[in-house]
């Protein structure tokens, strides 16, 4: 299936242009359909007329916070066939640096915020263009004519995400229109997206969840999308307490919700609109579900990737979320999911194997890096490095990345369930499990534990670990750390911890 136009404004910009499209919390902006739709026009028109000559496709960078702007940027790049580049904007100079050479954009879009970040760069950089003051990107766009859709190609990229760099350096995912629009569509039809969601999301647009499922399906389908620049437990609850504003949809990562949960304005019952809260990303604990059901509140789990956007989702419902807790779901409607045992084969329900997926979201691969393309693929199955398991009623668990698993004595040992356990003890603040080495049982447990205020003792958390877990799971060294690295999503980088620790 080829594709015509994949542009989600053009549309409604006609069927619904008074409608609001997008809502700034922090500055109270707001565009419609049809105000949004001529800006994208005029930033394509601007990318055009600044484009080197001769070189298709070119990558545009953008360095900021979620924004209209940063919505602007990456709509304009599809209409006008760039590639869209969202920056991770927690990062530092140096890790910035690799990427941006790495990726080699044409432009850097950025917010003035982070004009000192970049020119700590050095030689590398392209042209770069703040959004904000005179001859800035936002001045430019409102004295540019607007520019017409350049012809679809379904197979040419649109957009380039950088991987969270949870197992190792992040890579360029390449993302066709196609690619695009089917993560969507996919979207779209899991996440119940309609003319009446309005959609707040606390996290990010560098990375596939806040960009690709929330962002372009919400404009695609005619919602709202309520952008917010940062995460603030009060001011979300505040925007999902607004009854004028009737959030349908809210995003967060397991951190995030709990958070909410435990803020002093938590209050169910002024959640009015909401459907669901989505979480994703990393795993979610069934004990965090269970407090949210008691308030009455689906906390609904999606399992997705940067390299196929989402691909098993919880449905919203209440019924579905109390009878498979801890579960992510049923495959998304335009993949095939596959559970792979060591051999290569399908594995029975209820046994543990390799989650592979298939279908038109699947990127074609990673940019600069042929080897990573060549390995992550089996035929046109994409295999995600995460494990899963079917169960009863066909729904998919996740119990960990494929490489975080290890064997104790034999016996196969998920870290996410053991930091699950470590992680509800109430001195605990933070925890990461990596199995290292060990000369009696092959490898062992070892639990690097941040605690609250008053240390644990770690005959404590043996002792709490003792009660739930078998005694294989039970970790055989704690050490105490100040803090665990972790990914601007929350992913602890168990990469990281495991170079710093494996020798002593
Ligand atoms: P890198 O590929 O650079 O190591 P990453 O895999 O964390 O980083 P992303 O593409 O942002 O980069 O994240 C996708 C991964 O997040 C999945 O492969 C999976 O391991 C994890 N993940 C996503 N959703 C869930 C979920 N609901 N439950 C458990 N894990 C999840
Ligand atoms: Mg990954």
């Amino acid at each position: 299936v080829g594709l015509e136009t994949d542009d989600p404004l053009t549309y409604r910009a006609k069927v619904s242009p008074d409608r609001s499209a997008a809502l700034e919390i922090a500055s109270g902006r707001n565009e419609t359909y049809a105000t949004l739709d001529d800006l994208v026009g005029r930033a394509a028109g601007l990318l055009a007329r600044l484009a080197t000559s001769g070189v298709a496709a070119q990558r545009i960078a953008f360095l900021g916070r979620n924004s209209i702007e940063q919505i602007v940027v990456c709509l304009a790049c599809q209409r006008a066939g760039h590639v869209f580049v969202p920056l991770n904007w927690r990062l530092g100079s140096a890790e910035l640096g690799q990427i941006i050479a790495d990726c080699e954009p044409t432009l850097i879009v950025h917010d003035n915020e982070f004009e000192a970040v970049l020119a700590a760069i050095g030689d590398v950089l392209p042209p770069i263009m703040a959004i904000d003051g005179d001859g800035g990107w936002r001045q430019a766009v409102s004295r540019t004519e607007r520019a017409d859709s350049v012809a679809v190609d379904a197979d040419a990229p649109c957009i380039m995400l950088y991987t969270s760099g949870t197992t190792g350096s992040p890579k360029g995912v390449i993302i066709t229109r196609r690619n695009a629009f089917a993560s969507a569509v996919n979207f779209a039809i899991v996440g119940e997206v309609t003319t009446r969601t309005v959609a707040l999301c606390d996290l990010p647009f560098f990375h596939t969840i806040g960009l690709v499922a929330i962002g372009r399906t919400t404009l695609m389908m005619g919602g709202r999308l309520v952008i917010s620049d940062r995460f603030l437990p009060d001011r979300t609850l505040a925007t999902l307490g607004d009854a004028a504003l009737g959030v349908t949809h809210y995003f967060a990562v397991p951190q995030m919700a709990a958070a909410l949960r435990n803020a002093p304005g938590w209050d169910p019952k002024a959640l009015k609109a909401l459907q669901a809260i989505f979480i994703g990303g990393a795993p979610l604990s069934p004990a965090l579900i269970e407090t949210f059901l008691e308030d009455g509140i689906p906390l609904v789990n999606g399992y997705g990737m940067s390299e196929a956007g989402t691909a098993i989702h919880m449905p919203l419902d209440r019924d579905a979320v109390a009878r498979y807790p801890g579960s992510v779901g049923f495959p998304a409607p335009l993949l095939a999911v596959r559970l792979v045992g060591e051999d290569g084969q399908d594995i029975r329900d209820g046994e543990v194997g390799e989650i592979w997926v298939k279908g038109p979201s699947v990127t074609p691969g990673y940019w600069n890096k042929p080897d990573d393309t060549a390995r992550a693929f089996v035929g046109d199955w994409y295999r995600t490095g995460d494990l899963g398991r079917r169960d009863e009623g066909g729904v998919i668990h996740v119990p960990d990345r494929l490489k975080d698993m290890y064997i104790s004595g034999g016996e196969n040992v998920f870290p996410a369930e053991v930091e699950a356990v470590i992680g509800a003890h109430p001195k605990v603040r933070d925890v990461a499990v990596l199995g290292l080495p060990d000369p009696k049982w092959g490898e062992c447990g070892v639990a690097f534990i941040v605690a609250l205020d008053e240390p644990p003792s770690p005959e404590e958390i043996l002792a709490h670990c003792a009660e739930r877990l078998a005694s294989y799971k039970r970790p055989a060294r704690i050490v105490f750390l100040d803090q665990i690295p972790r990914t601007a999503s929350g992913k602890a980088q168990k990469h990281i911890l495991r170079q710093a620790h494996a020798s002593n």
